[in-house]
């Protein structure tokens, strides 16, 4: 994608994050069909890769606005995966980098990226193409989003105003809790 286009992505992206009050700390992406349209065990190391038409900008957007990304990817080729986030000058950007193929949905990728990072599973925000992990990785307490045809600046915003949907939620809960169980006045408000 050149590189005006990019850019025009980026800003736009900024703005839509800038539209939230709550934002997620880390933002997880998967890598076949959600950062690149490809299977990349499919593919040669020797190819040149590209992304999604939006990806880039959005990860860079992500990271301008002081958000930390990530990768989970059950790609059994880690070699071609990380060989491809070279040439497209992507590897310094990310925290944490957990590709290897797993028999269960990329909860044991999510239990890897905690540990490394320190982030709680409730500041994190998914991004996955298929529906089992989606599934699996929710129940962990991360803000999971299916995307149909790779990130785009339509599934951040999705997925931006469900995190902030379950974040509310969560502190509502945290305040019920509160009131009904503490004999106290409650002084002591928990702020995000
Ligand atoms: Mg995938």
């Amino acid at each position: 994608m050149a590189e005006h286009a990019t850019e025009k992505v980026k800003a736009e992206a900024v703005q839509k994050i800038e539209s939230f009050e709550v934002l997620p700390k880390l933002v997880v992406f998967d890598l076949d069909y959600t950062l690149w349209p490809f299977y990349c065990e499919c593919r040669s190391k020797r190819e040149t890769p590209s992304l999604y038409p939006h990806a880039k900008g959005i990860l860079m957007a992500l990271k301008q606005k002081g958000i930390d990304v990530a990768i989970a990817s059950r790609s059994p080729t880690s070699d071609i995966a990380n060989a491809f986030l070279n040439k497209l000058n992507l590897n310094s950007m990310f925290v944490a980098k957990e590709i290897f193929s797993s028999w269960t949905h990329k909860t044991d990728h999510f239990h890897r990226i905690h540990s490394t990072t320190g982030v709680p599973f409730s500041s994190m925000l998914f991004f996955d193409d298929e529906n089992r992990n989606i599934q699996a990785v929710s129940k962990m307490g991360v803000t999971s989003i299916l995307v149909g045809n790779g990130v785009n600046l339509g599934s951040l915003t999705e997925g931006l105003a469900q995190f902030a949907r379950n974040w509310n939620a969560s502190q509502k809960n945290k305040q019920k809790w509160l009131t009904d169980y503490s004999n106290k006045p409650n002084t002591s408000n928990h702020a995000p």
